[in-house]
């Protein structure tokens, strides 16, 4: 155990996971896709600190533009003065948000992008109830963790909402595997109508989904899912919130935003994550009606600070003039063959878009959850120098999110270490 790691169990508190155990990893320096730890080993990074380093390490251009900001000598102002470069990003944004009119709030976090959408949709619509999704994952703060459909991030019995909850599309999959992708979508409306007409009054604000659930293990339902909700819900005036956490900024290759995989124009949008690559950013946006309709006085102290939004706006530069969108679809779409193509009883499933790809273990011959199995390839990942995340409601998926700069070699690199570290755990499995 090093000496940081014993310092740190110390000091933090314990409900705080950190990968690798007695083993865990300080990462002291990045380049590209790579870093180097303090035992002097590189690795190939296929998780992006959770999808957040999203266009790499020690990227010029963004180091660039952080460099000229501290250069002003101004690092904090509050939003009581203005700041170029916040308005800047927010008119970039609420461009590409798809949403007509949008307005732009900006918060240091994803927790509090989705706190600052619960405030507004309850606000607007003069309700405290909400509808979420089992399985998924919103943030850590009161208000969002009470949204959270996953026992180990969840404190539902403690919510300051009233929240009734939607079956993950998947479970449905899960239970009727011989659906039609229409047959799950009018399975999952049906679900919804029934919980508007059974345990509530039709009087919810608002309806926040995940495109892909991401901490849920890469879960994506059928394209249209959103959309099909969506009318539903505009029946009753709900809103729906689509939290782009993970799935924003072009990561899922075939749309810029994971809404767009689901013939719909969401109410408001939550962001942050990969928009900083690693400098603390995130927001909401949203029409003018839905944003405005905040009754208080309201502002973030950090929220899109000058140094912050400077990164965001050099970060959102370059995933477009790179087209990163595209690579994350060529890339992923290597990675997804090469993974598909491998034939070992542990795997359960392959699935993902883009560079969002879940890898499901389950015991051979079976469809039940190999937590055990999916740590062993984890563990078989870094000690082969490849940096993988893990996730789902069992612990049983490996998920592949790097940076969306991933090159083909890279991604050719870290399926060899993945397919050796399979093969090696389906062998001891039997
Ligand atoms: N929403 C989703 C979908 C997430 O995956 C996360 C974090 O993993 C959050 C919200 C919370 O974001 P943050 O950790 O920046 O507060």
């Amino acid at each position: 155990m090093s000496e940081l790691l014993d310092r740190h169990r110390a000091v933090m508190p314990n409900w705080m996971p950190v990968y690798y155990g007695d083993d865990a990893l300080e990462i002291v320096s990045g380049s590209g896709r790579r870093v180097t730890a303090a035992d002097g080993r590189t690795y190939l990074d296929f998780f992006g600190g959770v999808l957040t380093t999203m266009i790499g390490y020690d990227v010029a251009e963004i180091s660039d533009a952080v460099r000229r900001q501290i250069g002003t000598g101004v690092a904090h102002t509050s939003t009581l003065y203005l700041i170029r470069q916040q308005v800047e990003l927010a008119e970039k944004i609420a461009r590409l948000s798809g949403i007509p009119d949008a307005r732009v709030f900006f918060t240091n976090s994803g927790t509090e992008a989705n706190e600052s959408a619960l405030l507004m949709a309850t606000n607007v619509r003069r309700s405290n109830q909400i509808l979420a999704i089992k399985n998924s994952y919103h943030g850590r703060t009161f208000g969002t963790m009470a949204i959270t459909g996953h026992r180990t991030w969840s404190s539902s019995s403690l919510s300051p909402f009233t929240v009734n909850w939607l079956a993950s599309a998947d479970r449905l999959r899960g239970r009727m595997a011989r659906l039609s992708d229409a047959d799950l979508i009018e399975a999952a409306v049906d679900d919804l109508r029934e919980v508007l007409a059974t345990v509530t009054a039709g009087d919810v604000a608002a309806l926040i989904a995940e495109p892909i659930q991401g901490v849920g293990g890469f879960v994506a339902g059928p394209d249209g899912l959103l959309g099909a909700y969506r009318k539903v819900l505009g029946e009753h005036g709900i809103l729906l919130i689509a939290d782009e956490v993970q799935t924003g900024w072009g990561r899922t290759g075939d749309h810029f935003w994971g809404y767009q995989a689901h013939d719909v124009v969401p109410d408001l949008i939550t962001f942050a994550k990969g928009i900083g690559n690693g400098f603390a950013l995130g927001g909401v946006v949203g029409s003018a009606t839905v944003m405005n309709a905040v009754p208080a006085i309201s502002f973030s102290t950090f929220g899109g600070n000058p140094i912050s939004a400077a990164a965001g706006n050099a970060v959102l530069d370059y995933v477009l003039d790179h087209d990163l969108q595209g690579n994350a679809r060529r890339v992923g779409t290597i990675l997804l063959d090469g993974l598909r193509a491998l034939d070992h009883a542990i795997v359960g499933q392959v699935r993902g878009r883009g560079l969002m790809i879940g890898i499901e273990f389950v015991r051979p011959g079976t469809t039940e959850p190999d937590p055990g199995a999916t740590l062993r390839v984890f563990d078989l990942c870094r000690a082969g120098g490849l940096l993988v995340g893990k996730g789902g409601l069992h612990g049983n998926v490996l998920r592949i999110g790097p940076p969306l700069t991933l090159t083909e070699e890279e991604a050719r690199e870290g399926l060899t270490v993945l397919a050796d570290a399979i093969a090696v755990a389906d062998g001891e499995s039997v």
